[in-house]
């Protein structure tokens, strides 16, 4: 019995529809035609809404991957969707197969942008790497081809030199002149204005997350990063060692997440100027 009243009232619902919307809702006032009206320009402006000006942009980028603990990034920047860009070492690739894999996942990862931090990584022999300008170019050249990456955006192994446009910046001499090669070459050079150290074997970080979270809102707030309103900030990838759930890392984006003025954005946004 249950069956064939429900097949009989099926399809009677859109003359049941009718009936109610001619009789029981007033006309002009809660119309669904009204509905669409009112609140059509209100989506619109959502859509269309330009960002506050007190935004801030905070750039992670990690550096010397794909290493242990990269296999952990990949899902972790998917489940929380979090814009990060990692500078890549390509004989970390070349001599390990397992990174091999994590890599295949960066590439395939839309969170995740990769860039260049030299093919070698100076065989950590900097001083001696930064004597030949023409090697050191010739050696991100390499990475940049081996890795296929898509930007001419580089960070120079153990240095931080920034080269944006008509503005430079270098921590020491050695590494000045490949640099400014680089930035010939049409690269931009990407330093960082606040690193989160790290403890080489476990990973662990120096800052407390409390003191890190501080040290961001007081350089944002004095303008003192290259650009001013937009911080970069050097992680590795070693702090994905640990589990997400309680990690350092995750308690300082909880924390900076607070703040509703706050974008984390990719290093290929960073201003020109
Ligand atoms: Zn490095």
């Amino acid at each position: 019995m249950r069956k064939y009243f429900i097949a009989l009232i099926i399809p009677l619902l859109p003359l049941l529809y009718i009936i109610a919307d001619a009789y029981y809702i007033h006309p002009g006032e809660f119309s669904a035609g009204h509905i669409i009206q009112t609140h059509l320009p209100a989506l619109s402006y959502t859509f269309k809404k330009e960002p506050p000006a007190n935004e801030q942009y905070i750039y992670f980028t990690f550096d010397d991957g794909p290493l242990n603990g990269s296999e952990n990034i990949d899902s972790v920047i998917l489940a929380e969707k979090l814009k990060v860009s990692v500078f890549l070492v390509g004989e970390h690739v070349q001599k390990n197969r397992s990174v091999e894999n994590y890599f295949k996942y960066y590439e395939e990862n839309p969170f995740i942008d990769e860039y260049n931090h030299s093919y070698t990584h100076a065989k950590n022999r900097y001083e001696k790497f930064y004597s030949n300008p023409g090697g050191v170019v010739a050696d991100i050249l390499k990475n940049q081809a081996f890795l296929k990456l898509q930007y001419k955006i580089v960070r120079l192994p153990g240095r931080n030199m920034w080269r944006i446009g008509n503005r430079k910046r270098d921590d020491v001499k050695s590494g000045s002149a490949a640099a400014d090669s680089l930035a010939q070459l049409g690269y931009k050079v990407i330093g960082w204005d606040l690193e989160w150290q790290h403890n080489a074997k476990t990973g662990s970080p120096v800052q407390t997350v409390s003191a890190m979270k501080t040290e961001i809102e007081e350089r944002l707030k004095a303008g003192t990063t290259f650009a001013p309103g937009h911080i970069v900030i050097l992680l590795h990838d070693q702090m994905f060692q640990k589990k997400w759930a309680g990690s350092e890392l995750k308690q300082l984006l909880d924390e900076l997440r607070k703040n509703p003025g706050y974008v984390f954005e990719q290093i290929r946004f960073y201003p020109a100027q």
